[in-house]
């Protein structure tokens, strides 16, 4: 099986091809030709397999271009029981007769980034084997917080690859800063810089695009290649939960396969509701999927409207994970729903970047509101929640988690809808202690971040993930900060090569 470009369906590439560039030369993004469907009978004999197992099958039809034992390494290596809480790997809790929540933060850095940025470096060497000789990948990663740690722990000590992140110096928070400034392994560097994370971007990007840059490592055997959301190596790993839930559900005797299910999903660029979208096309039988924002509420706009306006006041909130203006992985749903008309696609995506807007059709409007639904919710209402859910389910979950939770119990006031639902949860409550104590416990005062952990866990009875109370006592590898005007000759530096 092949991928298109999203802006020119006459491109044809390989998986290979796709993972490896991340994105098509004319600026859209890889999609699947013809999207693999899995039977009910196919996904009733999964209900009892394990979370690998479900992953091999899923990532071998979208994959075709790697080997049995290819993609048996690439999930091996990523979803062992040392780099995830246990073997279940996305466990589901359930909260009610039909809610549960799908938690997919088990993993090293505490947030659902590393279902997919653990398996990414593997797909990505794989697949640099096939076509790019072998060369030598350099990620670089603009990050405000989450993306950066993952993909940290997911790159460090592949061989063949080395990382280097960049995060504003005061923009991001003190445990984010510690998670990336005491990463081991022996190929990866961490800058902080005097910028907020639009010039980290900036900066990124034009370091990408520069022709002597590109000389550079090409003359040492070595490539750019990028780890954010746009790539499809991170986009197909995340199929595969939506594929275990159901799987789940049918064992744990909540469904019987044919059953359809609702998925809500804190949202930001939209890659992760996408990647259900995608387990729907294969035949996971969905009755919504329901796109749940915070006060960035764009694609709640956008979802009731047809049009995408991302002409409006920034706010940034609770759920910072969430505060996006610019949904880049919405660009795939829609060339879905225009029948791959990569022209309307190239069209909409011209009017967002001239004018910060653009309007569906009506066919594709209302075949959105088909499968999707939005709604969003405020920062007071994000903490009402959290406090709330562990009052009446004793259940203690993260600021994005409760945007969701949020969401779902508007929907489910208006419809009525008792359709089983999963609500899908992105990270530890302890990955944002501070709010989430505030919200448990407004009188409580500590004077760091590992005593707002610890008083959390005193109050609620619940258990800090380990790695996070670890950082206490971790050694701090780098300190080093940087001019924005400098970062390209922190990255030549860095590799060597100047
Ligand atoms: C990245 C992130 C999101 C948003 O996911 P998208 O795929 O960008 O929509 C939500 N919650 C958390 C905790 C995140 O880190």
């Amino acid at each position: 099986m092949n991928y298109n470009s999203t802006r020119n369906s006459s491109v044809e590439k390989s998986s290979k091809f796709a993972i490896a560039n991340g994105i098509s030369q004319e600026g859209g993004l890889f999609v699947p030709c013809d999207i693999p469907k899995l039977s009910l009978k196919q996904l009733e004999s999964m209900a009892t397999a394990s979370y690998k197992n479900i992953a091999k099958t899923v990532l071998s039809l979208f994959l075709t271009d790697f080997t049995k034992e290819e993609i048996e390494n690439c999930v091996n290596s990523a979803y062992t029981s040392k780099k995830f809480e246990s073997d279940e790997i996305a466990p589901i809790h359930k909260l009610s007769g039909t809610a549960s929540v799908l938690e997919l933060w088990h993993g090293p850095t505490c947030a659902f980034k590393d279902m997919a940025l653990q398996i990414l470096p593997h797909l990505m060497m794989t697949s640099a084997k096939t076509v790019l000789d072998n060369k030598e990948i350099v990620i670089l990663v603009a990050t405000s917080g989450d993306t950066g740690k993952a993909a940290l722990e997911g790159f460090k000590d592949v061989d063949g690859t080395s990382i280097m992140v960049f995060y504003p110096e005061d923009g991001v928070s003190k445990v984010q800063k510690l998670q990336m400034n005491t990463q081991e392994g022996k190929n990866v560097s961490v800058c902080g810089i005097n910028g907020n994370f639009d010039h980290a971007q900036s900066g990124v990007k034009a370091i990408f695009t520069d022709p002597e840059m590109r000389e550079a490592l090409d003359k040492n055997n070595m490539i750019f290649s990028s780890a954010n959301s746009i790539n499809w190596g991170r986009l197909v790993p995340q199929v595969v939960y939506y594929v275990a839930s159901y799987c789940r559900l049918i064992k744990n005797g909540d469904i019987k396969a044919g059953d359809k299910v609702n998925f809500v999903v804190p949202t930001g660029n939209f890659g992760n509701i996408l990647a259900g979208y995608y387990a729907m096309q294969m035949g996971v039988p969905v009755n919504k999927l329901i796109c749940a924002s915070n006060s960035n509420n764009v694609l709640t706009d956008f979802i009731s409207s047809g049009t995408y306006d991302k002409n409006r006041k920034f706010f940034t909130t609770v759920s910072p994970s969430m505060d996006i203006l610019i949904s880049s992985n919405l660009e795939r749903l829609i060339y879905e729903l225009c029948g791959k008309d990569d022209k309307t696609v190239a069209g909409l995506m011209k009017e967002l970047s001239e004018n910060g807007k653009y309007t569906v059709s009506d066919d594709v409007k209302n075949k959105i509101n088909e499968v999707f639904v939005g709604g969003c919710c405020s920062d007071e209402e994000t903490l009402e929640t959290i406090s709330n859910t562990f009052k009446k389910f004793n259940y203690l979950c993260d600021t994005h988690t409760a945007v969701a939770v949020k969401v779902y119990e508007d929907y489910y006031k208006k419809t009525g809808d008792l359709t089983k639902t999963v609500i899908v949860s992105t990270a530890s409550p302890y990955k944002f202690a501070g709010d989430v104590l505030s919200a448990i416990a407004p009188s409580a005062v500590a004077e760091d971040e590992f005593a707002v952990i610890d008083i959390l866990e005193n109050a609620t009875g619940t258990k800090a993930p380990a790695q996070l109370k670890e950082l206490k006592n971790k050694e701090v590898r780098f300190k080093m900060t940087c001019e924005k005007e400098d970062m390209q000759k922190v990255v030549l530096e860095g590799l060597k090569i100047n």
